[in-house]
């Protein structure tokens, strides 16, 4: 039985609704559409080979967008249940949320960015905003997956005032300075829980970090510690395993509360009460502080650390390299970029190098640089 939904969750009835309207979907909500079409798009399977952190061919253990996104899911949709709020609508937004990502994580992002700041700059959210819009070709009638409003609002996390008044609807909320629906606002927070937690796991399993620099951490320590009262015995993995666990559950239990204390003192009765109201979707101060603390943590010991570093600037080269050369020679561009190249030659460069895998960037770099002579 599906639990009854708050006054102020998404919901069908209340939709802003579709760019091209479409007959009412059968034997399923609008939103659960939604996730069914990210699910069966093009962008959402390229997640499988693009980086969280490490690049795909390091290790098949690691975290991949795919499995980030699937971990965010899982957290937001129990968020979402507990508070009464559509959880369908938190699962389609989290398994879009990182659709518009280039290969090699924010260094490929940053580099991107770089290369088009001249021409409109590249910004992931954006991007993957522009997947679900324009740059599926799944069907015939629109470009795009033609996702109802309030997936797409999700979608875009933030944006600057001047893209959007260029983006029309969904563009409007930052104008107005307004917040999206409570399932976005999980969205966002269930994405930090799980990054900082598989990046613990993560850096542990790839050795880069080690468990007694992460017990200098707050909220490492305090579970860790939890773990070893409970049973003494383990160690290695297993006791990673039953620290992260922990950390995870304090985090969305935490998030649980709060939130159902801000949305008591602010009283809403529908989504726009939503949207008018400051954020509810919170954590406790205490925890707030504590994952402040982790972020701090991982930002100088596991995303600054010189292995990391190194792939990070190969990365980055490929990056720019791709760009100077098809920038220099659209004619190099596959034929289905090429004629969007014609529009507009920096952002058709853009969409098909953020489209790309890892492992499909090392390999088309060296096509077009490698001079083998043999
Ligand atoms: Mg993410």
């Amino acid at each position: 039985m599906r639990p009854e939904l708050a006054s102020y969750a998404a919901s069908t009835e209340t939709s802003r609704g579709r760019r091209f309207k479409e007959a009412p979907p059968r034997g399923r909500s609008e939103y659960q559409r939604d996730r069914d079409r990210i699910i069966h798009s093009t962008a959402f399977r390229r997640l499988e080979y693009k980086t969280q952190v490490f690049v795909n061919h390091e290790g098949d253990l690691f975290r991949t967008r795919l499995t980030h996104s699937l971990e965010v899911a899982q957290i937001g949709r129990s968020v979402a249940r507990h508070l009464a709020l559509d959880e369908d609508l938190t699962e389609a937004i989290t398994l879009a949320h990182d659709l518009g990502h280039t290969p090699f994580g924010h260094t490929g992002q940053d580099a991107l960015n770089a290369c088009m700041k001249p021409h409109g700059g590249f910004e992931h959210n954006l991007q993957s905003l522009r997947v679900v819009d324009v740059l599926e070709q799944r069907y015939g009638a629109f470009d795009g997956l033609n996702l109802t409003f309030e997936t797409r609002e999700g979608v875009l996390k933030h944006c600057s005032l001047k893209n959007a008044r260029q983006l029309g609807d969904v563009g409007e909320r930052f104008i107005r300075k307004q917040r999206p629906s409570l399932e976005a606002q999980i969205a966002n927070l269930a994405d930090e829980i799980a990054y900082n937690n598989h990046d613990v796991d993560d850096g542990l399993r790839s050795g880069l970090l080690q468990m007694d620099q992460l017990s200098e951490v707050a909220i490492f320590r305090r579970h860790m510690r939890a773990a070893l009262k409970e049973f003494p015995h383990i160690d290695g993995r297993r006791l990673v395993h039953e620290t992260v666990r922990r950390m995870i559950d304090t985090l969305v239990t935490d998030l649980v509360r709060q939130s159902k204390a801000c949305i008591r003192d602010a009283g809403p009765q529908t989504l726009d009460d939503v949207r008018r109201a400051p954020q509810m979707i919170r954590f406790s101060e205490r925890i707030r502080l504590e994952q402040a603390e982790l972020k701090r943590f991982l930002h100088t010991n596991l995303y600054r650390h010189y292995r990391v570093c190194r792939m990070s600037t190969k990365a980055r080269r490929i990056v720019s390299d791709l760009f100077q050369a098809f920038f220099a020679e659209p004619q190099l561009l596959p034929p289905e970029f090429q004629a969007r190249a014609r529009e507009d030659t920096p952002r058709a460069i853009a969409d098909y190098i953020a489209g790309m895998t890892d492992r499909y960037a090392i390999v088309e770099h060296r096509r077009l640089f490698a001079i083998d002579v043999s």
